[in-house]
């Protein structure tokens, strides 16, 4: 998943154009720029690779989930459905926002279940947020189908799948609105920063304004441009802006060598007996960030991770065990743990869902391990990490 394993001299040059301007600053400032743009033709560029009418960047993924549900209208007391299996950020926008996330289980394909989401809905909901978790989506046809059934906003968390496609769109524009994150370890970084993908006009302007203060963007004098609803600062820099430029033109590149090295790691285990594969729903390419498999039992799978770790095969996760990326380990989620007070809606809220239990997500996640694929192996190394893999996985296998 790494874009930071190809930094090199596209980026260095794109953020010397940006140096040399001094113009750090994406608004403003017309004449010093010497027609640098960075975030605004980082935004063309992700627009156009994703196919959607418009794209949006701002400082993190995190902030691009709030800005997207902010500017989708979801604030205090509604309620978005999202998965047990997925990274905190998922729930810190919902909360930014006054809303309230309401966990809801996970099936073979690591996301979103469903069967489990339609039951979840209440009056209060106003949004489903799927997270295409390492590299693979949710089954988006049929969230869809119960997004337009009951009328919610369909957000799709694509940060870790920026790439990956479902019938034949780009994930992040199947959805209403569709986010991804350019933190350090994602696919394609721009060191911290997000971005949003709407085909949706309102929701693109509320973005566009909202994530600087409210500016209308109207005139070239920012001070005397006018706020037409409340705001906030989630503004990308130009410098961050610049290196995700850069990375973005090679994201196909990336995703190329992660398609290889995917093939080469799977095909060393797809037949061992006892190894099953992540689902991919009908329709889906994956962007292969990871290699995801189950093994029979719990306990093998966290025994295999760990002999994996062992015998040099780095990057492969037991999520489960794992402190930021499920349920489990949520506990100052479930109990509020918050520096100020929270509102009365949300502690009534969290209250009525404490104590639920996620026996299909507990299911699929006790035997799940992740394999991260990384860009800059050698093919030499990869064949010796495919070949190691398959043979730590055949030993646990053998153990009952
Ligand atoms: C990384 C990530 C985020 C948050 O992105 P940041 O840029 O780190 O704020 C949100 N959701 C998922 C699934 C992620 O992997």
């Amino acid at each position: 998943m790494p874009g930071f394993e190809m930094f090199g001299a596209l980026e260095r040059a794109e953020v010397q154009e940006v140096l040399d301007s001094g113009v750090l600053m994406r608004y403003g400032f017309d004449g010093m720029r010497k027609g640098h743009w960075k975030a605004k033709e980082l935004e063309q560029a992700l627009a156009s690779r994703m196919q959607t009418t418009y794209a949006h960047t701002v400082s993190s993924g995190t902030a691009a989930l709030t800005v997207a549900m902010a500017s989708a209208g979801i604030g205090a007391g509604d309620e978005v459905i999202m998965p047990t299996f997925t990274f905190v950020a998922s729930f810190e926008a919902v909360l930014a926002l006054g809303a309230i996330p309401v966990l809801v289980d996970i099936d073979d394909t690591l996301t979103l279940e469903p069967g489990a989401v339609e039951k979840a809905i209440t009056e209060q909901t106003k949004a489903v947020m799927p997270v295409h978790m390492c590299g693979s989506m949710a089954d988006l046809k049929s969230l869809k189908g119960i997004c337009d059934k009951y009328e919610l906003t369909l957000v799709e968390d694509a940060c870790q799948a920026i790439g990956g496609s479902f019938e034949g769109k780009p994930l992040g524009s199947y959805g209403d609105i569709g986010c991804f994150s350019f933190d350090f370890v994602k696919t394609i970084t721009c060191g911290e920063g997000g971005g949003l993908i709407t085909n949706n006009k309102d929701f693109y302007t509320h973005a566009d304004h909202y994530s600087d203060h409210g500016h209308d963007h109207i005139g070239k004098d920012r001070g005397a441009e006018t706020h037409p609803f409340l705001g906030y600062n989630y503004r990308i820099s130009e410098l961050h802006a610049a290196v995700g430029l850069a990375q973005i033109k090679r994201l196909d590149d990336f995703l190329d060598i992660q398609e290889k090295h995917y093939n080469m790691l799977v095909a060393s285990i797809e037949n061992l007996d006892g190894i099953t594969l992540r689902r991919v729903p009908e329709g889906g390419v994956q962007n292969y960030s990871f290699l995801n498999f189950f093994l029979p039992t719990e306990n093998q799978a966290r025994k295999a991770q760990k002999e994996l770790v062992a015998a040099g095969v780095d990057a492969c996760f037991y999520w489960f065990d794992n402190n930021w990326h499920y349920h489990t380990k949520w506990d100052h989620l479930k109990g509020l743990q918050s520096l100020g007070p929270v509102s009365d809606q949300i502690k009534k809220r969290m209250k009525q869902q404490s104590g639920r239990t996620f026996i299909s997500s507990d299911h699929w996640m006790g035997r799940t391990v992740s394999c991260l694929i990384k860009l800059s192996w050698t093919e030499e190394e990869v064949s010796q990490r495919a070949s190691t893999l398959s043979s730590v996985l055949a030993n646990v296998l053998k153990e009952v």
